[in-house]
């Protein structure tokens, strides 16, 4: 053994411990680590011949690399829809990287870890209310969610004209309703070769909705001549988290042929309230689910799960299955993740959620989620308070969308946002909501409070004179 290897195995515990301390360092003073820097590093650094060894790597991680961090796990990160971490997360994800398992199977790789990805899925389906006839799994982000989850639709599609689209390629149009698709949507219209530009846009409803016009939809449904299609739809959009009205789109699919995809990354959580569950209400009807758990269930990246139902297993076999490697046996007697997603090998990337589910509980996630949407509405309040804000949009759940007042101001909303977000004390997200600049304050982490909006709203109102506003 080399070593500098050798000397990091006898010294494993304290360098361990050493990390353990940096990440302390780091959440115990997560709330002044700014949440924007400049900070830059010369990227040409060269590769040393000799190791330095995990202590001497630590040391220099900690002046060099960490610099260019910022605390966007912490409580004034608004931007995107950012979640944090919670403590049974993190240790749920040393773990993952402690055991470093490769997750695929039960009993054919000498251990059982797909059982604590099924296990952790059946929490989760009794977290949001969803019945046990969807099949789940984790992936990176929501984005490979909806790859997955649309991935199996195109399969469905395929098979509606006795095609198999996984192995012979794509023969027919494939037809796509969509309201207000998620960006990461598009793109993966685009990675399966159905083409980003290849969907039909179905009305919004009257007024400032951002969900599907049912009618509009059935009108389109109407025009197809009796042809298949995929559905997307959204539980949560990310401007202004608005739902489409799953009880209509059921009814829909009891006189349609189509397959149905939720994309809930983040509003699929309002189904753990019972104050906002009647949101997604009807959504069990549904082919597809797609959530992610680092955004509103506070753990870290890369994580996030799709639900299947249970009876189109075999066209997600048929979709994903590894088929060139014979020693995997029968893809549906011997269940592996990898004959059913994008991955082959892939880490214990259920370990996190379990932690944090069974930590936590439902309360404690209800608590999270419920926290999020009065913070949401609170922080609204505090912006129409102020005076120079305006709402480009009712706060329908945990998203703020707002603009400067006034249409000689708008267009100033941009630098305003920048300037705002350099100070290193929030940082927001700029949008275009409606044709109006605006920009969006998204609320999911654990950790924020009132004080934190307090905060906020006393370093806009600086940033305001700043622009004698
Ligand atoms: C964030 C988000 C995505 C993409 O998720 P990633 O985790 O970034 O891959 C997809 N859909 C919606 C509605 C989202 O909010």
């Amino acid at each position: 053994m080399n070593s500098i290897l050798q000397n990091d195995l006898n010294n494993f515990e304290n360098i361990l411990e050493k990390a353990k301390q940096q990440g302390i360092n780091f959440l115990n003073n997560i709330e002044n680590i700014p949440t924007s820097n400049k900070t830059a590093i010369d990227t040409k650094r060269n590769l040393n011949a000799l190791g330095l060894g995990s202590e001497k790597a630590l040391q220099e991680f900690k002046e060099r690399l960490a610099p260019l961090l910022v605390s966007s796990s912490g409580p004034r990160y608004w931007g995107f829809v950012t979640g944090g971490s919670t403590p049974a997360s993190i240790v749920g994800d040393w773990l993952a990287s402690v055991y470093d398992q490769n997750a695929q199977s039960v009993n054919s790789q000498g251990g059982n870890s797909a059982l604590i990805e099924f296990e952790t899925i059946h929490l989760l389906l009794q977290l949001l209310g969803l019945p046990e006839t969807f099949l789940g799994g984790f992936v990176t982000g929501a984005t490979m969610s909806n790859f997955t989850s649309l991935g199996v639709a195109r399969q469905w599609f395929g098979k509606q004209f006795e095609k198999d689209f996984a192995k012979n390629g794509i023969s027919e149009t494939i037809n796509i309703l969509t309201a207000t698709p998620h960006s990461s949507s598009v793109k993966c219209l685009s990675l399966l070769g159905i083409g980003s530009q290849n969907y039909r846009i179905v009305k919004t409803l009257e007024g400032n909705r951002e969900a599907i016009d049912v009618l509009d939809l059935e009108e389109n449904i109407k025009k197809l001549n009796g042809e298949p299609f995929i559905l997307i739809s959204s539980a949560g959009t990310v401007n202004t988290a608005d739902f489409d009205d799953f009880e209509a789109i059921s009814e829909l699919k009891q006189k349609y042929n189509f397959w149905w995809h939720i994309d809930g990354a983040f509003g699929g959580f309002a189904a753990v309230s019972e104050k906002y569950k009647n949101l997604v209400k009807g959504w069990e009807g549904a082919d597809s689910i797609t959530i992610d758990c680092h955004k509103w269930l506070n753990v870290p990246y890369e994580s996030a799960f799709y639900l299947v139902k249970k009876e189109h297993l075999n066209l997600q076999i048929d979709t994903f299955q590894n088929s060139n490697a014979p020693y995997l046996g029968n893809a549906l007697e011997n269940f592996n993740y990898l004959n059913v997603l994008p991955e082959n090998s892939r880490r214990l990337r259920a370990l996190p959620v379990w932690f944090s589910l069974v930590a936590y509980g439902k309360e404690g996630f209800c608590d999270i989620i419920e926290d999020s949407i009065e913070l949401a509405q609170h922080f609204g309040n505090a912006l129409i308070e102020e005076g120079s804000f305006e709402l480009l949009a009712p706060i329908r759940l945990n998203n703020v969308c707002f603009t400067l007042k006034g249409n000689e101001n708008q267009e100033k909303t941009a630098s305003f946002l920048s300037n705002l977000n350099d100070r290193g004390k929030v940082f927001m997200t700029p949008t275009v909501y409606q044709n109006k600049k605006g920009i969006r304050a998204s609320f999911v982490n654990w950790r924020t409070t009132k004080e934190d909006i307090a905060i906020v709203i006393a370093e806009m109102k600086i940033v305001l004179q700043d622009f004698k506003l």
